[in-house]
């Protein structure tokens, strides 16, 4: 890196504005930080925010948060509301809905010992993971289904969710909430938006459209070389990843293809629902050989409602994902339109007067959709071996903090994104103010001197 006497100097440097790092650099400058943010996009927000396609605004990818996120952005003054709505899940016909209405409390009142022998096989120590648990202790076929909704989420087979994490997202040391959903009222940008405004109104200042191209350690400071030119900062918080010290055995999780809707304002989703997943029966194997590499011929998928402030009269829009075959990239026009019609047909079902109430429809399979956005629609980007430790946050060799999901906190999902970049804004002001108090005495011991 060329020397430059423009160089602009910074207590702190984030690098990406999703959710981590927007969450670092509010927590960095609300202790009086001087912080500079920079994101590549035009942007903020990473895999939480919207997008407009032929004329229609929708969800890319986040939109489904736990109560924790709702109570972090409160402490960082970020002024957002939220509403707390329920998901709905089809296992083959039968309707699940949570938090449980009465008929879903009722499915599991009528097996109360399939319901016991499930629990008691999650307490043995030999059962690690989803798949053992279903294997071992869970046979019937509506519990079997219902278990299988937890690895649908994180988009993996049985085999690779441990159970130990799924106890983390309950754990009240983390406090992520995901027993409690939470949504933001007007849409995941709008919060993302307004977590931008916070960090600026506070006196930080935001770079869009500004690629971070490498950075390097110049004596006790960091060099950051962008497109916007260079930059000096004492410290450095990275939201690329420690993904790179991972073992070589880490596979990733399953890949999705992402469908976006617009819908006539006629229709109307169900009362009080964000989440529609449709799974079909057996949906564990179902995981399983899409995670052998089969491709199924009914596909099972969620949406969401984007929950976006529409004009009156104008189409609204949900988007969803399909899991896929591992390694499926690429679907072409014949499969993409095959995998619309079965969500449509399906959906009929759930919502009726679906399909006439379309207006525009379209799939980006996982390749169109990282060619758009920079990033893959993995909600599981690595699997570690079972005995792997997650990576601490702060990596001394390179004095850099890792934001998101590959270090620090347990959780591959927003809140443990969020908390990720609180808790390592919190170790570097400590970190800077006892170097500050180290170099003022030192300066003054030089003084007496
Ligand atoms: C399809 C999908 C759906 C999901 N849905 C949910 C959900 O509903 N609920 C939930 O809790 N979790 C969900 N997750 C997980 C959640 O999205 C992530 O945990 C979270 O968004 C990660 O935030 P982040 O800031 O760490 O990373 P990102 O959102 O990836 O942000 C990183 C940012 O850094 C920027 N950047 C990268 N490189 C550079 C560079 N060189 N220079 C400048 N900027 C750079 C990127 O543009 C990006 O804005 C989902 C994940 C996926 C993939």
């Amino acid at each position: 890196m060329s020397a430059s006497l423009e160089r602009r100097r910074f207590d702190a440097t984030v690098i990406g504005a999703g959710l981590s790092g927007l969450t670092a650099a509010i927590a960095l400058q609300k202790e009086g930080v001087k912080t500079l943010l920079i994101e590549r996009r035009s942007t903020v927000g990473g895999l939480c925010g919207t997008f407009e396609l032929d004329g229609h605004r929708f969800v890319l990818g986040c939109n489904d948060f736990g109560a924790g996120l709702e109570r972090t952005l409160q402490a960082l003054g970020v002024d957002v509301e939220f509403m707390h709505p329920s998901a709905r899940f089809y296992l083959g016909d039968e309707r699940v809905d949570l938090p449980p209405s009465a008929k879903t409390a009722l499915a599991f009142a009528v097996r109360p010992l399939a319901v016991g022998r499930a629990l008691a096989g999650a307490k043995r120590s030999s059962v690690r993971t989803l798949g053992d648990l279903l294997d071992g202790s869970v046979s019937d076929p509506f519990l079997r289904d219902f278990i299988a909704i937890l690895a649908w989420a994180v988009l993996r087979s049985p085999d690779d969710v441990e159970l130990a994490s799924l106890r983390e997202l309950f754990d009240k040391q983390w406090n992520y909430g995901y027993d409690r959903a939470t949504t933001p009222i007007g849409g995941p940008q709008h919060m993302v938006d307004r977590m931008a405004s916070r960090f600026v109104e506070l006196g930080g200042e935001l770079l869009v459209d500004c690629v971070c191209h490498g950075h390097e350690r110049a004596g006790p400071a960091h060099l950051i070389d962008t497109s916007l030119g260079e930059f000096e900062s004492a410290a450095l918080f990275s939201s690329r990843g420690r993904w790179h010290e991972y073992p070589s055995s880490s596979r990733s999780g399953l890949e999705a293809a992402a469908v976006f809707f617009a819908l006539d304002p006629s229709l109307a989703f169900p009362e009080g629902v964000h989440t529609l997943g449709c799974m079909k029966r057996g949906a564990a194997d179902h995981l399983r050989a899409l995670d052998r590499g089969e491709r199924p011929s009914v596909c099972s998928f969620h949406v969401f409602r984007s929950d976006l402030r529409e004009p009156e009269g104008a189409p609204w829009t949900i988007s969803g994902f399909v899991p896929l075959a591992r390694g499926t990239r690429q679907l072409d026009a014949l499969e993409a339109s095959s995998v619309l019609a079965a969500i449509r047909e399906r959906l009929d079902r759930a919502i009726p007067g679906f399909s006439r109430a379309v207006r525009y429809e379209k799939l980006m399979d996982p390749a169109s959709y990282e060619a758009r956005f920079g990033f893959a629609p993995l909600a599981s980007p690595r699997v570690p071996p079972r005995d792997f430790r997650r990576l601490p946050t702060y990596d001394p060799a390179s004095d850099v903090y890792w934001l998101g999901n590959s270090a620090g906190p347990p959780g591959d999902h927003a809140g443990a994104a969020v908390l990720s970049g609180w808790l390592a804004a919190r170790d570097a002001v400590a970190r800077l103010r006892s170097k500050r108090s180290d170099d003022s005495r030192m300066g003054e011991a030089t003084h007496a001197h």
